[in-house]
This record gives C-alpha cells, sequence and structure tokens, in this order.
C-alpha cells in the first residue's frame, strides 16, 4: 500500500529525519532545515511502509534482482527486494572505486532494479547503473526514497521517489536566520532542537 505524500513526510517528521529551526551544518553552512534519512530507515516498519511506494511502482515490471550502493541504500534495496519476492545485492567502494564484491554477479540479461536512500546528484547509482551494463545485465529502473536533487536528476530509466526534499544552505555571514535572531542555532544530534 502506497502512501501519499504527506503521509511520508509525516514518517519523516515523527522520526525526526527532517526538522524545521537553524542549524549548523557539517559544511559549516547554516540552513532552516535538517535533514538524515537513516533516521527514518532505522524504524523497520517505517522503512517498510517508505519502500513500499518503490515497490508498488515497480510491481508490474519484470525484475530479477535488485541493487543498491552501500551504505545508504542497502537497507532500501533490501526491503524493496522482500516486498517484490527478489533477490537483493549491494556494490560497495573498493579503494574509492564502486565494486560488486562478496561473490555477488550478475548474469547477462539479468533484468535489474537500482536502488537508493537518497539522491543528490545520482553519482552513486550513475556507477551503479555502469557496473550493471558492464556485466551485460539490464537496468529497469531506479527507485530511492528521497530526491534532494529538486527534480533534477533524470537516470534515463523509469524513476521512482517518495519524497522531494530541498535543503538551502548559506555561509554562515550570510545567514538570513541569524540576520532575524529569533531561533538560536543548532547542532543536529544535540538536544536543543527547536521544531
Ligand atoms: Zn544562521
Amino acid at each position: 500500500m502506497s502512501l501519499s505524500e504527506n503521509e511520508v513526510l509525516e514518517i519523516f517528521t515523527k522520526t525526526e529525519a527532517l526538522l524545521n529551526g537553524h542549524f549548523l551544518l557539517t559544511s559549516g553552512r547554516h540552513s532552516d532545515k535538517y535533514f538524515q534519512c537513516a533516521k527514518v530507515l532505522q524504524y523497520p516498519n517505517y522503512t517498510e511502509q517508505v519502500c513500499s511506494n518503490i515497490a508498488d511502482f515497480f510491481n508490474d515490471f519484470d525484475i530479477d534482482t535488485v541493487i543498491a550502493p552501500a551504505m545508504g541504500g542497502i537497507i532500501v534495496g533490501n526491503e524493496v527486494a522482500r516486498q517484490l519476492g527478489k533477490r537483493s545485492i549491494f556494490t560497495e567502494r573498493e579503494e574509492k572505486i564502486m565494486t560488486l564484491r562478496r561473490g555477488f554477479t550478475l548474469k547477462k540479461g539479468e533484468k535489474v532494479l537500482v536502488c537508493e536512500d537518497v539522491v543528490t546528484t545520482g553519482g552513486s547509482v550513475f556507477e551503479v547503473i555502469n557496473i550493471v551494463k558492464q556485466l551485460g545485465a539490464e537496468v529497469v529502473g531506479i527507485g530511492f526514497i528521497v530526491d534532494r536533487s529538486n527534480g533534477k536528476v533524470n537516470f534515463g530509466y523509469p524513476q521512482k521517489n517518495t519524497l522531494t526534499v530541498e535543503v538551502i544552505s548559506y555561509p554562515p555571514d550570510d545567514c538570513p536566520l541569524c540576520k532575524e535572531n529569533k531561533i538560536p542555532l543548532v547542532k543536529p544530534g544535540s538536544r536543543k532542537v527547536t521544531k
């Protein structure tokens, strides 16, 4: 059963995966939003719910195997594969190069769904697509939880995401929230978080 965008957003808010306030990001920049998809995926029941949108979308596609890049994609790929009743494998970086290890293989002509948690530039997904193609297997689609590309990423295959999140950040000396001086700056993960 697929969730509406509002229901997905509710899960992200409930699990504090998406917070509104005034945040110091790890880059040193400030933002009015904090976003961490792993906070949703730490709850298997929420993972099941948000992944159902991807599984439902690809339900009628001819798929043999789901593949995902480590780390973020593994949970999503595994849950989507479970719901579709398919095999689940993952790629990982070895000396910065995305590879298929642990005895995982793809056969020629095997039909593959690529999954990921968060897509910003789509870099990891494009690397996985290349691995699939190099092995002579066939990409049938791309499923991911959150689009942070503001709808810009186009993988060239049927693609489905469950939520679009745009996080705008500012340099500390040009932050409108600092200028307003109403909401104290917090570091995500610390207790003092304004909602
Ligand atoms: Zn600020």
